[in-house]
């Protein structure tokens, strides 16, 4: 772990914890004065409300004085056009709010819109002037419980089956680097838009591709970070169980059963409410970082048992009794080797990311 994953881990505790107490409140947010990112992100090129002729709101924009702490990334669920020019570009945005007025919200939803030609446009109005800014955030309209904490970034297509264009994905790329290096979102914290509510968006395609996105913010941002995999409601099998031994090795009550239910849920949110995380539920890279611990040959109880169970869910010829004897050692040796990592037998922070990847 290097100094900005650590720095990062522990300023994401800090703004979460912060933004819990401050959303909507009106009580200023000074800024985080250290850089969090070691190259300089120049802003990509976005055209205003003005530029596309949007329409005014309806009613005020409300600004909050705390800074947003994750990107959501969406699909418009529009054609996937090959219309690649600005014009394009415009007349989507100028569709989206019209749309958006006919459901009664006040203007576009999201704060960003990036077309498939890759122009970058700003959605709801006011949302470029906060994150020039990069102390408040314009509350939108994209995610039910998330509209304050959340830049929402609509991207034009239908990404199921299919990836976004070249061009797009890169300027996604590029707003997304420069929207954390504004408001201090590490680039772990990009998520989509059904890590939060039932629905498609942003595409099997397009989620699929969150972790390569994550990989591509931070390099672009010149920081190392351990991208850990999104673990949430739904989902089952050995990770799961892995993060449900690691809840109980923490002191939570949950059912080690690999499906992850509301209980799990539960206990998930008791955890991140204890150690100064947003309580959502959901084990994203910040809540992996705390959940996991070091265990090493000698060690007993539910974390040895979570990296024993993924071991021997990976054919390794270990018993998941919950004691790190000789046979765990040399497994996680064996393992270590395989992955190019440090063979020294404990299971440490990189060891877990490789275990849980
Ligand atoms: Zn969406």
């Amino acid at each position: 772990m290097n100094s900005f994953n650590r720095r990062d881990v522990l300023r994401l505790g800090l703004l979460a914890s912060a933004s819990a107490a401050l959303a909507g409140c009106g009580v200023p947010l000074t800024r985080v004065p250290e850089q969090l990112n070691a190259l300089a992100v120049a802003a990509p090129g976005i055209s205003t409300c003005a530029a596309w002729l949007a329409q005014p709101a309806s009613s005020p924009i409300v600004m909050l004085a705390a800074r947003p702490t994750r990107i959501l990334v969406h699909h418009t669920a529009s054609a996937n056009t090959s219309d690649l020019s600005q014009a394009q570009a415009f007349s989507l945005a100028r569709t989206i709010q019209q749309s958006h007025f006919s459901r009664g919200w006040i203007d576009t939803g999201q704060q960003f819109t990036v077309s498939r030609g890759g122009y970058v446009l700003e959605g709801r109005h006011r949302s470029l002037e906060a994150a020039q800014g990069g102390t408040g955030h314009v509350q939108g309209a994209h995610c039910d419980g998330q509209n304050d904490v959340a830049v929402g970034i609509e991207n034009e297509g239908t990404y199921m089956t299919v990836s976004p264009p070249a061009g797009q994905y890169g300027a996604l790329v590029s707003l997304c680097a420069w929207l954390c290096q504004q408001y201090g979102i590490p680039a772990t914290e990009l998520y989509g838009h059904r890590d939060f509510n039932a629905t498609d968006c942003p595409g099997d395609v397009l989620y699929a591709k969150l972790p390569q996105l994550r990989s591509d913010v931070a390099a672009r941002l010149g920081v190392q970070l351990r991208i850990w995999p999104t673990t949430r409601t739904g989902m089952t099998g050995e990770r799961v169980r892995s993060a449900q031994r690691l809840l109980l090795a923490a002191g939570q009550t949950v059912s080690d059963d690999g499906s992850y239910g509301s209980g799990t849920a539960s206990a998930v949110s008791a955890f991140q409410g204890g150690v100064g995380l947003t309580p959502d539920g959901l084990i994203g890279s910040a809540t992996w970082e705390r959940l996991i611990r070091t265990v090493r040959r000698g060690d007993s109880g539910p974390a040895v048992k979570a990296a024993q169970g993924q071991l021997a869910a990976r054919g390794y010829a270990v018993t998941v009794d919950g004691a790190f004897g000789p046979a765990t050692e040399s497994a996680v040796k064996s393992f270590q080797t395989g992955k190019a990592l440090t063979a020294d037998g404990i299971v440490g922070p990189n060891t877990w990311l490789a275990l849980e990847s």
